[in-house]
């Protein structure tokens, strides 16, 4: 798909975040390519000119973001990112997320999550950093689930792999296994395909409505059985009590694990 792309400035780069365990946040880029169906991230599309098209169509680059961490220094964790991907596919032009990387305060502690092995490009630059923490998004999704509900995204093996080689460089690793959608995500396989290359893990449900209409729509069409669990509050608190089973089955740690309601 051909991607809007508008380049902007930014007046700050870092901005308070409420997210558990992270104090900032540096969005380099706003929107993203992955155009995952279930982003939490895409009510930001309402306040975007309707020309901009669907969320994952555009991205805007706010293109004075390395100037703007230039000579900085923020106290508490800085998390890249929260309302898009530091290495979606635009990166690999644009090489935002990398000069910010080469201007930070090497002192500043950074914890940074993605869906994409462009991670890996940069390396060199992470091994700078006192305190850095890498993570993969991970969810076991194939087939139709992954076509339908994370397109521009990477598969899980490849995802598994860039962890693998993150961990084997001496960083510090998590893995985020997210959405938790019942029937369509095996738990077990990536906790045990990643749990030798990671050092903490967090969980997350499935948000419904940060997920959207458009979202439980197409599971409805496409996973029905799914749907229905998500509907009916008992069959998903029997859904988050076996996969709490799960993890506590395997010798990990949890940073936490995040349920938001049916
Ligand atoms: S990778 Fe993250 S920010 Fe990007 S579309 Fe997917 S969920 Fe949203």
């Amino acid at each position: 798909m051909k991607i809007k792309l508008i380049k902007t400035k930014a007046k700050e780069i870092f901005t308070k975040s409420k997210l558990p365990g992270c104090d900032w946040a540096i969005n380099q880029y706003v929107g993203c390519d992955h155009s995952c169906l279930y982003c939490y991230a895409k009510f930001i599309s309402r306040w975007r000119p309707p020309d901009y098209g669907k969320w994952g169509g555009w991205v805007e680059a706010k293109m004075n973001a390395p100037e703007l961490v230039s000579g900085r220094h923020v106290d508490g964790w800085v998390y890249m990112s929260s309302i898009s991907d530091p290495y979606q596919s635009v990166e690999k032009e644009l090489g935002l997320t990398r000069k910010i990387l080469e201007n930070l305060d090497k002192t500043i502690k950074i914890s940074i999550q993605t869906k994409s092995d462009l991670i890996l490009r940069d390396i060199d630059l992470f091994r700078q950093f006192k305190d850095i923490e890498v993570g993969l998004t991970i969810n076991t999704f194939t087939g139709k689930a992954k076509n339908i509900f994370e397109p521009g995204a990477i598969s899980s093996e490849q995802r598994i792999k860039a962890l693998k080689i993150l961990k084997k460089a001496g960083l510090k690793t998590f893995v985020f296994v997210s959405p938790l959608l019942p029937g369509l995500i095996d738990l077990k396989k990536a906790i045990e395909e990643t749990k030798d290359y990671a050092d903490y893990y967090f969980f997350e449900f499935i948000n419904i409505r940060a997920a959207g209409a458009e979202f439980m729509e197409a599971l409805r069409q496409h996973f029905p059985e799914s749907h229905e669990i998500l509907r009916d509050r008992r069959r998903f608190l029997e859904f988050v009590k076996e996969s709490k089973k799960v993890i506590s089955s395997e010798n990990i740690k949890v940073h936490a694990i995040e349920i938001h309601g049916s």
